[in-house]
């Protein structure tokens, strides 16, 4: 494997030049590019138009199996699924996927761990181990999809031949998982290139939405990039005292600062702008916090995703309780900041940011 070249981690432009590099065509990167992200396949034996001589010295010298699935856990409801993958040099990352009535979404990672080290967070209590490439973030993509493609088969092939298998089968992505996305961010948005590519997944960029902590670099280049995809920022706190406690990397980069990139985000690209904001009782969920919330993003095309939160164990802090969460959403409601009190799929499977990650390799949170 150290060897081989890992296709999902080529470009279009690099998958073109290694194979007119080998003498092939060039038409030929076309028909390889398709079969990957189009026809998502699993082995070069089903890559029907390529010459066999072309597949063998494929299949000897590139790699298509980035991803081992190790453990996956379906929802009681069977809406979300969750997938532990092995990566090539062990360590592991996990994707999730949640099906709705009209769309299928991929919660991907795009670090091992995550440096961040916010303190209500599983991920970030264990550190960062690494940066995923580009192919190791596509290949989870392309792993949900595939899976929800031969369901989608089985069930035509039921259904006497009736073809209902989505040209999307993921619909919908979020870089959501383990890890910083803009901390990563050559593999990350070279990963959102290749999924958007018109002659491959050919996924609209407005069916993406790229979280993060709020690093404010970052998020000005993305604005410069030009990719309309949805922008959404992890707040959890409307000031920067309380806002450093929670999510320690924000002392780099005060709210004002954030705010600033956030708005030209939002100019440049006309999207709407989610903000998280985890609940935490006793912390960050006071009503006069809400009040300084909806004066903060006052005037901003925004919505505001309330998560009651999800709590890791071994962690004393605490998901506010109903009320509280509906007085806080009250506060902005009045205030004409729309809010959502976002449900907690998947609780029973894990699904919390690196739960499953950390049961499975032993970390204890203190
Ligand atoms: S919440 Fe996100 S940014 Fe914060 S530590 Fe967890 S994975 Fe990293």
């Amino acid at each position: 494997m150290e060897d081989r070249i890992a296709l999902y981690d080529l470009t279009y432009r690099q998958l073109s030049e290694l194979l007119t590099g080998w003498g092939e065509p060039r038409f030929r990167a076309d028909q390889v590019w398709h079969w990957l992200y189009n026809s998502l396949a699993g082995d070069f034996a089903s890559m029907a138009n390529i010459p066999k001589a072309l597949r063998e010295r494929l299949s000897t010298e590139t790699e298509l199996q980035l991803l081992t699935p190790l453990t996956e856990l379906e929802s009681a409801s069977g809406q979300t699924r969750k997938v532990l993958f092995r990566l090539p040099d062990g360590n592991t990352i996990e994707s999730v996927l949640m099906r709705y009535h009209d769309r299928r979404t991929a919660c991907i990672s795009t670090q091992v761990g995550c440096g961040m080290g916010c303190v209500f967070c599983a991920t970030g209590q264990g550190g960062l181990a690494r940066n995923l490439s580009a192919g190791e973030i596509v290949a989870q993509v392309i792993y949900l999809a595939r899976e929800i493609r031969r369901v989608q088969l089985e069930q035509s092939t039921f259904q006497a031949g009736r073809s209902q298998v989505a040209v999307h089968p993921v619909s919908n992505i979020v870089l959501m998982g383990m890890g910083e996305p803009l901390a990563n961010w050559a593999a990350t948005w070279q990963a959102i290139e290749t999924l958007t590519d018109s002659r491959g997944y050919n996924l609209g960029a407005r069916r993406i939405t790229l979280s993060t902590v709020g690093l404010v670099p970052g998020i000005r280049r993305m604005a410069q990039e030009g990719l309309p995809i949805n922008l959404a920022v992890s707040l959890h706190a409307p000031n920067d005292e309380l806002r450093s406690q929670l999510v320690p990397v924000s002392r780099n980069h005060s709210l004002a600062d954030l705010m600033s990139a956030v708005r030209e985000y939002g100019q440049k690209t006309g999207r709407r702008i989610t903000f998280e904001y985890a609940l935490i009782a006793g912390v960050n969920d006071s009503l006069e916090l809400a009040r300084d919330l909806a004066a903060l993003l006052g005037g901003l095309l925004c919505h505001v995703n309330l998560i009651p939160l999800n709590p890791t164990p071994g962690s004393a802090l605490q998901p506010s309780p109903r009320e509280q969460v509906d007085a806080f959403s009250g506060v902005l409601e009045a205030a004409g900041i729309p809010s959502t009190v976002r449900m907690r799929r998947g609780i029973d499977i894990e699904a919390g940011c690196g739960q499953l990650r950390q049961r499975q390799s032993g970390i204890v949170v203190k």
